[in-house]
Order: structure tokens, then sequence, then C-alpha cells
């Protein structure tokens, strides 16, 4: 299972809950400030690309074929080259309109595959490209790269239903719904319609958490090291919002785990059991420096040594937790109701 960092401070601000069904607008690959953009079709694809108020029978195609087989857009002020071509924003999408495939690449740095519909707008110099895709379509995006496919289905499931609820609980951000960074954690192409993923994500279709009839932004660790958290307990006041409940967690008691650091010894300590001081010292040392927040200090002459029981921020469902559960017959509604507590799964219309 991946190691799941997540910067949730956020999380306590969230705006009005989206209607079902309505599509989600992800921003991606925002860090790397892109000047340029390099758009190519996946094979056997065709895109077509149009400029703002321009008509279908003037939209660029590119079907991989010679002279089509990629754009490159550039940011010029506000406005957004293609080849030769200026506009104030660009859409791909498949010829009918619809998600199509497509490679975006950051010249020479990166690139990622998405199945969506693209538009590219710019913002003094940097292009902003966001990918539309329906909900179904973003939760199996986002179990994907969160969970291992060979997790139990029951497992699975449950995540599916704690990621839907995160995307209905609101938009954390202006320009476009969620980013691709850890912030919103959506970092990963959608899976095959045959995967054991998507199997998860169809069978709990539109069921969310909801904490006095509103979803939740769900909250999950990868590894709580038999005790969830309450927000209070990691320095969050959690005000009107799911202040989340101390669990014990079986699997993790039976499965201890420990991990080792070593920081450099400047400045205070991190403390354990503090979202805001673990965070704080991620940035400083990265995130392998400290996985978890619960973890013990001690101070030898060349810096802080940390031994840590738990990976993540231990707040909400434990992901090895959700899977012990799983194989020992829960279903996913049973896991879902041990990790957070006094909430209830609602169908979203
Ligand atoms: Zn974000
Ligand atoms: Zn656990």
């Amino acid at each position: 299972m991946r190691t799941v960092h997540r910067v949730w401070l956020c999380t306590l601000l969230l705006a009005a809950p989206l209607q079902a069904q309505q599509d989600f607008r992800f921003g991606v690959l925002g860090l790397f400030h892109p000047h340029e953009l390099e758009l190519l079709p996946e094979e056997g694809q065709a895109l077509s690309v149009s400029a703002d108020g321009a008509t279908a029978t003037s939209a660029l195609v590119l079907n991989g074929e010679p002279g089509h087989r990629q754009l490159l857009f550039r940011a010029e002020g506000n406005r957004v080259l293609a080849g030769s071509r200026s506009a104030s924003r660009w859409t791909a999408t498949a010829r009918d309109g619809g998600a199509v495939s497509f490679r975006l690449a950051v010249p020479e740095k990166f690139h990622r595959i998405y199945r969506a519909r693209l538009t590219i707008e710019a913002r003094n110099g940097v292009l902003l490209a966001v990918t539309a895709m329906d909900q179904e379509t973003a939760v199996a995006s986002i179990v994907a790269a969160e969970m291992d496919e060979a997790a139990p289905l029951e497992a699975l499931k449950a995540q599916a239903v704690a990621t839907r609820s995160f995307l209905a609980a609101g938009p954390r951000h202006l320009d476009f719904d969620f980013c691709d960074t850890t912030h919103c954690q959506f970092r990963k192409s959608p899976p095959p319609l045959t995967s054991r993923v998507f199997s998860a994500v169809q069978a709990t279709r539109g069921q969310v958490l909801a904490y006095r009839g509103k979803p939740l932004a769900a909250m999950y660790t990868s590894r709580c090291g038999g005790q969830t958290r309450t927000l209070r307990d990691v320095g969050m006041e959690p005000g009107e919002a799911y202040p989340y409940y101390s669990v014990r967690c079986q699997w993790c008691r039976r499965h201890p785990a420990t991990w080792q650091s070593k920081i450099g010894a400047s400045g205070e300590p991190p403390r354990p059991g503090n979202e805001r001081s673990r965070i704080a010292a991620a940035r400083q040392w990265g995130w392998s420096a400290i996985p978890g927040s619960d973890f013990t200090v001690t101070a030898d002459n060349a810096g802080w040594r940390l031994e840590g029981h738990s990976v993540g921020h231990g707040v909400g469902m434990c992901q090895m937790g959700a899977s012990g559960m799983a194989n020992a017959g829960a279903g996913f509604r049973e896991i879902l109701s041990h990790y957070y507590p006094n909430t209830e799964l609602i169908t979203l219309p």
C-alpha cells in the first residue's frame, strides 16, 4: 500500500457541496509553473483542439499522423499560443466533445496521461491546465493512486466512498476544484474499466459519508499504529466540522511496525502528534524523514533521532486496518462505520 502524506489543513475550509454528477475540474501540472506544455493523443485517439469561440470546423486535429502528432502550447501573458495561433483559452476533447485519452507534458521534465476534457489558459505567463471529468472517473483515478489494486475489494469500496465524500464536500481552489498535489490528492490516470478499482467504484456508485447531513471531506491515513486520532489530538480545532474519533485498529496492533530517521539539529525538534509541526518538519527535511505523526524524539550529537509507529497523520480510516478488516470478513459499510463513527452513508441524487 502506498504511503500517504496529506497536507490536509484546508479540509476545514469547505465551500458549499457540489451537485451530484457535476463534472469535477482538476488543475494539473501546476507545481511546474509551466510556460510550455506539449499535448499528444494516446494511441488510436483523435483530439479536437479549438480556440475559445472558434467554430468546430476550425478545430485543429491531433490524431498521431504526420503533421498531427503533437501541439505545443506557450503562455504569452494571459494568452496562449497553440503552434502559431493565439487565443485566450484552448479546449481539447474527443471529436464528439467528450473525454479523450491524451498525454500532457512539461517538455523535458514530466508527463502524465489523462482521460478527460482539457482546457488551457494562461495567467501572467504561466499555463493553467485543467482536466474535467465526471465524478466516478475522478473517484476511480484517486482510488487507483491511493490504494494498491491488490487490496481486498471491500477495502477498495471503503476507499471509494471516502474519496467520493472528499470530492462531494466541495472545491478547494478558485480556478478549478482540486489540484494534483498531496493537497488535493489527484495524481493518476483513471484505471482500466476492467480493473478491481473500477469495480469497487461502480459497486458504491454515488455513495458518500455524511456528517450532520453534509458530505464529509473524509481524511484517511496509511497506517495508524493501533489507534486513530481525533482532530484535536493532532492540534486542530474541529469547530463545526466532523471532529473524528480515536478508534482502536486491530490490524495495526497485531502488525506493529516502526520507522527511524535522523534529522539535523537546527531549531526545535518536531512535536509528536502535531500535524502542523510535522508538515513544517516535512517541508524542511522531506516527508521520508517524518512519515508519521506518532514518534519519539531523542537528541544525539548530530541531530534528532526519530522513531515512529504510524504512517500518515493518523486521522480517519486506516488503510492498512481497512484491508485487515476486509480480510477478516468485514464489508465496506462496517469498515466505514468503524473508522468514521457518527457518520451516515447517503447516496447522492
Ligand atoms: Zn489542492
Ligand atoms: Zn491502523
